[in-house]
């Protein structure tokens, strides 16, 4: 019988209101107590592991990632994924469905969660797509989904366009009891723009993707929601009038939630001037004005998760050879000549993010913009809630999937040193404090960076 004790950290277990030094004790895989300090005795041959000056909390969880697998190697695998989710804490991640064949099946569903049990590291809860190959035209069966394993439905990257699809899919997806999860997005007004349509975009003379493109469907999704009773989860929120529209939703009494990304809060549109396409992504990075306004919304509660939207890209993907001399982060780039701003508009979206969000989420503890406690709420319990999985708690008899994080440790982000497969990151070089040193899955460690240069 396998047991781990961790002694004397600061237990951190919003569901329960516990904020205190305790000691946790799990065996066999099932957390069995959080108990003052001595009073559990530790079964003969149990791991014990000091954890003072720590955090102890329920495993995080991230519940947008993307790990290209099955289909994009190059980029991801769901070892590598799920390797790079256990070190950045992450016991749990929803994988998307925009792989390669798209997850509209429950074979691959299957396919998804052989290979992460084959990784014996992180767990991956398998995202349903809504409609057939992300097409938008027909709805999957969202009951064979669900039985394969799928808890969450989603299209991202893709929004879903036709409203008679999407309100059947809110009111099957309902009745279920899962959450449908919605990239906002009014392809007629986005334009498939690159940079947040404001100075940036002028400055480097690029396509511009407008605050309204996201506003519009997001207006539009929670109508709908409202009208079919359906729970709703609102992905990668970025801008203001957005999060107006979630505030006044749920004043009506609709079941929305949103998730924010670290980029989005971490940074404005400038820093495209600087990381060029490892700054891209959709969602753009939005006005300085707009991320002010999703601080506002952690501190005041609106924002329920913080989600990576982790999404790795090899250097072709990103055309980072061919516009390597117009981007330079230690000065802001020049206009683009025509053909540059083209391959810029073409470059994939998106960051990766497992190794840096807690890192980066750790800064609102660190300015008091939120106390841990909140903090684990969106980043493990509000996480769990969304996925209806049975994690986020340190109940006794709950699965022993824990983090232990130490808030002061104080490291440089240097994407060379990734478990990912790619480096795709806007904050190389960042220095963060407060980094997962311990990921422990179903009561077995999975991560150790205690020695912290692992
Ligand atoms: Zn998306």
């Amino acid at each position: 019988m396998k047991s781990i004790l961790l002694r004397g950290g600061r237990v951190i277990d919003p569901a329960n209101r516990i904020d205190g030094t305790f000691d946790v004790l799990a065996i066999d895989g099932k957390i069995v107590s959080v108990a003052p300090r001595g009073a559990s005795a530790a079964p003969d041959g149990a791991a014990i592991v000091d954890a003072g000056r720590c955090w102890v909390v329920p495993g995080l969880i991230d519940v947008h990632v993307h790990l290209r697998d099955p289909g994009f190697p190059r980029k991801e695998t769901i070892q590598t994924g799920l390797r790079a989710a256990a070190a950045g804490g992450f016991t749990a991640v929803a994988a998307m469905a925009n792989t390669k064949p798209v997850n509209d099946s429950p074979e691959i569903t299957g396919y998804m969660l052989d290979r992460a049990r084959e990784a014996r590291t992180a767990r991956l809860v398998p995202v349903s797509a809504v409609t057939r190959n992300l097409e938008g035209r027909e709805n999957v069966d969202y009951r064979a989904m669900a039985k394969a394993g799928a808890r969450l439905f989603s299209d991202d990257g893709m929004p879903v366009d036709d409203e008679n699809v999407l309100a059947r899919a809110m009111r099957e997806i309902a009745a279920l009891g899962y959450a449908i999860s919605l990239h906002e997005e009014d392809r007629g007004l986005s334009c498939n723009g690159a940079v947040n349509a404001g100075t940036v975009a002028a400055r480097l003379g690029v396509t511009a993707y407008p605050n309204i493109a996201e506003a519009a469907r997001v207006r539009r999704d929670l109508a709908l929601a409202q009208e079919t009773g359906a729970a709703v989860h609102i992905a990668h929120v970025s801008t203001r009038e957005s999060l107006d529209l979630v505030r006044e939703a749920r004043r009506r009494g609709a079941h929305v939630t949103c998730e924010v990304t670290p980029h989005h809060m971490a940074l404005d549109e400038s820093a495209v001037l600087r990381w060029g396409p490892n700054a891209k992504m959709n969602p753009p990075l939005r006005a300085a004005h707009d991320v002010a306004a999703l601080h506002d919304a952690i501190a005041d509660g609106l924002i329920d998760i913080i989600a990576t939207d982790h999404a790795p890209h090899d250097p072709e993907s990103k055309h980072l050879g061919q516009l390597a001399g117009f981007f330079d982060t230690r000065e802001a780039a020049p206009r683009l000549p025509a053909h540059a701003a083209g391959l810029f508009a073409d470059c994939a979206n998106g960051v990766v993010g497992l190794e840096t969000s807690l890192g980066l989420a750790m800064d609102l503890v660190h300015r008091s913009l939120i106390g841990a406690p909140r903090l684990v709420e969106m980043m493990s319990l509000n996480p769990a809630r969304l996925l209806r999985i049975d994690a986020g708690t340190l109940t006794a008899g709950a699965p022993a999937d824990i983090t232990v994080i130490d808030p002061n440790f104080d490291w440089t982000v240097e994407p060379e040193r990734f478990r990912s497969k790619s480096r795709n990151t806007p904050f190389a070089g960042v220095r963060l404090l407060g980094k997962a040193i311990l990921t422990i899955v179903d009561g077995e460690i999975v991560y150790d960076g205690r020695s912290g240069d692992e």
